[in-house]
C-alpha cells in the first residue's frame, strides 16, 4: 500500500503548505526553540548509549514522548522506543520517522560535552544525538501546535544501528512490533546537513574465517599444519578478487589474529572480513568466492604440509549482514524530499549508505535517510563536534516533507 493516494504528493500542495499560516507557525516554532533543542542535545548526548546498552537514553526518550502526549509510548521487546501521532487505528499506513539511539562508543566513554563558541564537543554529539534531538523537536513542535495530520506518525528511536548491533532494532520493528506491518513510509534522521538523501542502502555481510590445527613446538613437530599459513593464503586469495565499480562493491580483510609466541606453530588463527555492495547479486558473488577462497586455502595447507595426516579445521560465521536496496530517484517520497529541501533553499545530492533505511528498502517499502542541521567532523572519533549552523532551516524541511507526506491540510 502506498500512502501517497489523494492530493497529498501533488507538487503544488507542497507548495500551498510552504506558504500556508501553518507552515509558518511551524518555522516561527523551530527559531523560537533552538536554545532548547540545543540544550536537550547536549542532555542526550550526556546520557552513554553504548552497543547493546541504550536502555537510559531510551528511557529519556520515552519520557519525552509521555510529556509531548504522544499516543502509545513505549519500548519494545527488543528495545526500540516508540510513540505515535495520530490513531492507530488510522487505515492510512503510517511514516515512521526513526533516529538511532546507540553510539560506537564503548562503556566508560567520556561523553561530557565541551562548548567552544557554537561548537559541541562531545562523542556521539552527532552521530546521533543530533538525529534524536531532531526527532524530539519534530514531534514536540506537531504536538505543542496541535497538529494531527490524517495520515498518523510514528516516532521511533532504535537500538543497534551502528556496527555490532547490525540493525537489529530496526529489523524488530519491521519483524515483530505489531506497529510493523503498519508502517508505509520510513524516514531515518541520522546526523547532521541538510542537502544529503540517502536513497540506497548499502549492503553489507561480515564473516569471521578461522582456522584450528593441532599446534605444536616449532622445531619439534614441524612438518605439521599451520593455520596462520592457511589464513594468509586465504588472504591473499581474497586479494584477487575483481571488485566491480557498478554496481559499487568493495570488500576488507579487516582484524587478523592469532599465534601465541615465535616458537610455537599456532592452534588459531582468525580474520575477520567486511563485503560491501549496493547490489545484493554482487554480494551473492563475493560470499561464494570468499567461501570457496577459505576452502580451498584449508586444502592447500593440507596439501602442503610434511606430515600428511594433520588437517586444518576451517569454520566461517556470519557475523553481520545487512541487506541492500533502493528507493528510486523517481519514487514519489524521493522526489517531495526534494522538492521540500528546494523550498528551503537548498539543493539536494541523493547518496548511498548504510543507515535504519536499509531495511524498510530491503523490504521493498519507500524509505531515505536525512540529515537535521548542522556541521559536523570527527564522527566515530573522541575528537566528534557539532555546530548548529541552518539546523532551524532542516528542521523545517524535516516537518515540510512530513506535513507533505501525512496530509496535512494548508487550511489547518
Ligand atoms: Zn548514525
Amino acid at each position: 500500500m502506498s500512502p501517497w493516494t489523494g492530493s497529498a504528493i501533488e507538487e503544488p500542495a507542497l507548495g500551498r503548505l510552504a506558504t500556508s499560516p501553518l507552515f509558518a507557525r511551524v518555522s516561527r516554532f523551530f527559531d523560537e526553540a533552538a536554545t532548547a533543542v540545543t540544550e536537550e542535545h547536549v542532555t542526550l548526548v550526556e546520557i552513554p548509549s553504548p552497543p547493546f546498552k541504550e536502555q537510559n537514553r531510551a528511557a529519556f526518550v520515552l519520557k519525552r514522548f509521555r510529556e509531548f502526549g504522544l499516543s502509545n509510548p513505549h519500548i519494545d521487546d527488543e528495545g526500540n522506543v516508540l510513540g505515535l501521532l495520530g490513531s492507530p487505528d488510522s487505515i492510512s499506513p503510517f511514516i515512521a520517522v526513526a533516529a538511532h539511539l546507540d553510539s560506537v562508543f564503548p562503556e566508560g566513554t567520556d561523553v561530557t560535552v565541551r562548548r567552544e563558541g557554537r561548537r559541541l564537543y562531545a562523542p556521539g554529539i552527532a552521530d546521533n544525538a543530533c538525529g534524536l534531538a531532531g526527532m524530539l523537536a519534530v514531534a514536540r513542535c506537531f504536538t505543542e501546535l496541535g497538529i494531527v495530520p490524517p495520515v498518523p506518525i510514528l516516532f521511533v528511536g532504535t537500538v543497534g544501528e551502528e556496527g555490532p548491533g547490525d540493525l537489529r532494532g530496526v529489523r524488530a520493528l519491521f519483524e515483530r512490533n505489531p506497529l510493523g506491518p503498519g508502517i508505509g513510509t520510513f524516514i531515518a534522521f541520522d546526523g547532521p546537513g541538510i542537502e544529503r538523501i540517502t536513497t540506497q542502502a548499502l549492503g553489507s555481510r561480515r564473516f569471521e574465517v578461522k582456522f584450528n590445527g593441532p599446534g605444536g613446538h616449532s622445531w619439534a613437530n614441524f612438518g605439521i599444519v599451520n593455520p596462520v599459513q592457511a589464513l594468509g593464503r586465504f588472504i591473499h586469495a581474497m586479494s584477487f578478487y575483481k571488485a566491480p565499480v557498478a554496481p559499487r562493491t568493495a570488500y576488507t580483510v579487516a582484524v587478523i589474529e592469532g599465534g601465541v609466541s615465535v616458537n610455537t606453530i599456532p592452534r588459531m588463527a582468525r580474520c575477520e572480513v567486511d563485503l560491501r555492495s549496493v547490489a545484493e547479486s554482487e554480494l551473492d558473488r563475493l560470499e561464494i568466492y570468499l567461501q570457496a577462497a577459505a576452502r580451498q586455502a584449508a586444502v592447500e595447507e593440507d596439501r602442503a604440509a610434511r606430515l600428511s595426516e594433520t588437517r586444518v579445521e576451517l569454520t566461517v560465521t556470519a557475523i553481520g549482514r545487512r541487506p541492500s536496496g533502493e528507493t528510486p530517484a523517481d519514487s514519489p517520497l524521493v522526489q517531495m524530499a526534494r522538492e521540500a529541501t528546494r523550498f528551503c533553499g537548498h539543493r539536494t545530492v541523493l547518496d548511498c549508505g548504510s543507515t535504519d533505511s536499509n531495511i524498510p528498502m530491503s523490504r521493498g517499502i519507500p524509505a531515505i535517510t536525512i540529515g537535521v542541521g548542522g556541521a559536523c567532523a570527527g564522527c566515530h572519533t573522541l575528537d566528534e563536534w557539532y555546530d548548529p549552523v541552518n539546523r532551524e532551516t532542516s528542521l523545517r524541511r524535516a516537518a515540510l516533507l512530513l506535513l507533505g507526506l501525512a496530509g496535512a491540510e494548508a487550511s489547518s
